[in-house]
């Protein structure tokens, strides 16, 4: 074997998915050997456990997915660990992929972590532009900060280290936590219960919000791209085009309809809604990638659907 990929946070949405990818749908190119991670493995807020991973494995090269992650309200209690967990994961795992020579490191950034203040769309430049939002500002500084040391590695060492911003993600083995998850594995197993038992589905908010939803396969897909093809250390916003934009409506309508959902749906417009829109651009990748083709909103609600309704007692809820 000449590579050794390792993924952290393998276990997760983004690297289940990526897992699949190789796996099973002719993702993995020869001579490659890849190694997904969950917190089993090793805790990576701990040094020690993270250089026994790279001495165990001798990674060529990493997909860094593994974070600390939560909604609005654990990011607003919890600020300090938020700050605290995500810089001590991330700062290991660049600092041995230094230092046990990794070819090529790609980390996970997010959208949520640009300036609260901003026009719209927003894009790679404009990350460290002002203030992140307060609520999650532990978890934005954290992840700002990898993009800043990502080009302070290359400048220094010459470290060929760069980071993906995804827009919203969706698919098999998300967190479909209610109360903690994403608004589409939320509406998800919020409408399957509905189904159950026979009661309406309700979902919060007005519904007129609009957001840029990626199936986790085509996510997985460009990840992997990023990590053979995209070489500077700026980052790169991976989405769905801002046409392919879509409200949280349509999105829990197309949610109903994959799940056969006949009862009452409810808008519980006394929840708040959030942003009106996040719009990033994807020019950067479309300059790259013209033709790539995202699975479309309703197929990849229906394979998420199908998944959540075939693991309901095992999966995250
Ligand atoms: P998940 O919450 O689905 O998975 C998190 C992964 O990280 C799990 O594999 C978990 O392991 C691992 N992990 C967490 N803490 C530790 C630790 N201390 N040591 C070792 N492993 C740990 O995350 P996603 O797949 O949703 O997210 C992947 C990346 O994408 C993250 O960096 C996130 O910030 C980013 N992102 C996600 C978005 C989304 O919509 N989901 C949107 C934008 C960015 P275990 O299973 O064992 O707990």
């Amino acid at each position: 074997m000449s590579k050794v990929v390792l993924v952290t946070g393998g276990s997760g949405l983004v690297g289940s998915a990526i897992k699949d990818f190789v796996e099973n749908k002719g993702g993995k190119a020869e001579g490659e050997e890849w190694v997904f991670l969950s917190s089993k493995d090793g805790d990576l807020k701990d040094r020690p456990a993270v250089d026994a991973i790279f001495e165990k494995y001798k990674p060529t090269h990493v997909i860094h997915l593994a974070a600390k992650v939560g909604g609005l309200f654990a990011n607003m209690k919890q600020k300090v660990e938020f700050y605290r967990e995500n810089i001590a994961m991330n700062d290991n795992v660049m600092e041995c992929s230094r230092i046990y020579k990794v070819e090529k490191l790609v980390s996970y950034l997010s959208t949520c972590i640009f300036p609260d203040k901003t026009t719209f769309p927003i894009d790679e430049t404009m990350l460290h532009n002002g203030p992140p939002h307060s609520s999650n500002e532990g978890y934005a500084y954290a992840k700002r900060m990898v993009d800043t040391m990502n080009r302070a590695y290359k400048e220094e060492y010459g470290c060929n280290f760069t980071s993906i911003i995804p827009t919203n993600i969706y698919g098999p083995s998300d967190n479909f936590s209610i109360e903690n998850g994403h608004v589409i594995p939320g509406l998800i197993h919020k409408c399957f219960i509905a189904k159950r038992d026979g009661t309406p589905f309700t979902i919060w908010g007005s519904g007129t919000p609009l957001r840029q939803f990626m199936y986790s396969l085509d996510l997985a897909e460009l990840t992997v791209w990023v990590m053979r093809e995209y070489h500077s250390a700026d980052p790169i916003i991976i989405s769905v085009d801002e046409e392919a934009e879509v409200s949280i409506k349509d999105v829990a309508l197309a949610v109903v309809k994959a799940m056969k959902f006949e009862g009452e749906v409810v808008f519980d417009t006394d929840k708040a809604d959030g942003q009106f829109k996040k719009t990033a651009s994807n020019a950067k990748l479309r300059g790259m990638r013209p033709d790539f083709q995202f699975v479309g909103i309703e197929e990849g609600l229906q394979k998420a659907v199908d998944w959540f309704v075939a693991n309901y007692e095992t999966c995250r809820k």
